[in-house]
């Protein structure tokens, strides 16, 4: 190890002594490891190794960065509250920034919302989310109601709660038997549609399995959950917005609650502020983070509305109360952060500059529709993505062992870009400050990491 290696120094001192999420921490070690990046520092849409070598974020830093690191706008704000209040206790206590956030938030999601309850990051908001439609129908004397219908390839977080409505083996398979059961219905991702059928086509005949599951179990079902347009981690499956029209419908036909996981999808990543936006509807939980504090502090919220606030308001002995709570429930810093992050949308036009980001992205990707292990070039505002395959035609995917998608991340590092794929699928998530010049590196840097992963 040279001495003149930071990022050796600081990688041996981690891999003696951290344990790193999603990850398997041998691919560290042996002959041909895996880097193990140390960033010092990060600037808009760049991060910076401890060498100084620069890498362009194309993930948004798990999907949270949305105005750039280290944006001076969003710190000053964190800067400030950190002199006056830095927490508090927020049972029998309150302060201004998550009172302000509460109402901004309620002005600026799609109509019908009524209270925020705050908790930590997403899979905590779906937590949340589950606990209170459940206690709900518990509340209003629905004691059957003891179930959730999610959709096959969903991905909602990793406690137990939350990984119980995922359907993503590589998270569930293992900790299947501590899970409770939901009842998986068929998803509308339009990867799967027939040869000729629109998307819009394929996405509302799906919409006759969830009428069957729910003919079948509502009566023992709380709520249908699900991720609007994009299912993400699930490998950037995506869906028609008519597809949660019908599904409001369907839900007020048998009586269930509508849970929307906006967690990655929120905040202009489809194109419009909220996913739901798009459907003209609005879910009877709304669950946001990632984005919310533009990737700066862990904060999520769960939207609902007064019928659900309602169901909760009793006699104290009555035990109708939702006790959930967590340490650092409302932090303050947390709240300023999505303060200012909010105050950057309503002063900058941000959905116009993405729609020309993402027509950029769109014009550049178009020619790999052509390329013979690209299946499917996908876009849904700033999320695009390319699913690569053996076999084109028949969609059969590469042997997973082969981690092809791996290739593809190892050559973007090289070349300074941070790839992430899903598996085999390389997708593109990048903050809403990047640059057209940055978008075609981005781009460029992942079809040479595609052509060394298929050949
Ligand atoms: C990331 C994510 C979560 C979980 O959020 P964490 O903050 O990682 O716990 C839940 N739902 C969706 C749709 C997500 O993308």
């Amino acid at each position: 190890m040279s001495p003149h290696d930071a990022n050796a120094r600081l990688r041996a001192r981690d891999l003696a002594a951290v344990w790193h999420p999603c990850t398997q921490m041998r691919d560290h070690a042996g002959p041909d490891p895996l880097p193990m990046t140390p960033i010092v520092r990060g600037e808009g849409a760049w991060l910076v190794d401890a060498n100084g070598k620069r890498y362009l974020d194309a993930v948004s830093s798990w999907w949270t960065n949305i105005f750039g690191h280290a944006n001076p706008r969003i710190g000053a704000a964190v800067k400030d509250q950190l002199d006056t209040l830095e927490h508090v206790i927020f049972a029998g206590f309150t302060h201004e920034p998550a009172i302000e956030l509460a109402e901004k938030l309620l002005r600026i999601a799609p109509a019908g919302f009524a209270r925020v309850f705050f908790a930590d990051n997403g899979s905590s908001a779906v937590e949340v989310a589950l606990k209170m439609s459940f206690h709900y129908w518990r509340n209003v004397g629905k004691t059957g109601k003891t179930r959730f219908i999610a959709l096959t390839g969903s991905y909602h977080g990793e406690t137990l709660g939350a990984l119980s409505v995922t359907d993503v083996p590589l998270y569930r398979a293992t900790y299947a038997p501590l899970l409770h059961e939901p009842i998986f219905v068929a998803s509308p991702d339009c990867f799967e549609r027939a040869p000729g059928e629109s998307w819009r086509e394929h996405s509302l005949r799906k919409l006759e399995d969830m009428r069957a599951a729910l003919e079948h179990h509502a009566h023992e079902v709380c709520a249908v959950i699900v991720e609007p347009l994009v299912q993400c981690a699930g490998g950037m499956r995506m869906y028609d917005p008519a597809y949660l029209a019908g599904l409001r419908k369907l839900c007020d036909e048998f009586g269930v609650h509508l849970i929307a996981d906006e967690i990655a999808v929120g905040f202009a990543r489809t194109g419009t502020l909220f996913a739901c936006e798009q459907a003209g509807i609005a879910p009877d939980f709304l669950c946001l983070s990632k984005g919310l504090t533009g990737g700066f502090m862990p904060l999520s919220a769960v939207l609902t509305t007064s019928d659900v606030y309602a169901a909760f308001w009793a006699e104290y002995n009555a035990g109708k109360a939702f006790l959930h709570s967590h340490s650092y429930t409302g932090n303050p810093l947390a709240c300023r952060a999505a303060l200012a992050t909010l105050a950057i949308f309503r002063d900058e036009p941000v959905l116009e500059r993405n729609r020309e980001l993402a027509a950029h992205i769109a014009r550049r990707l178009a020619p790999l529709a052509d390329h013979p292990h690209v299946a499917d070039v996908r876009q849904t505002g700033m999320i695009a993505a390319l699913e690569l395959v053996r076999d084109k035609a028949a969609h059969v995917p590469f042997a997973s062992a082969e981690r092809r998608g791996l290739r593809v991340y190892r050559h973007g590092l090289e070349r300074g870009v941070l790839l992430r794929p899903l598996g085999d699928v390389v997708y593109f998530m990048p903050p809403y400050v990047i640059a057209p010049d940055e978008i075609d590196l981005m781009i460029d840097v992942a079809i040479e990491g595609i052509e060394r992963a298929v050949n």
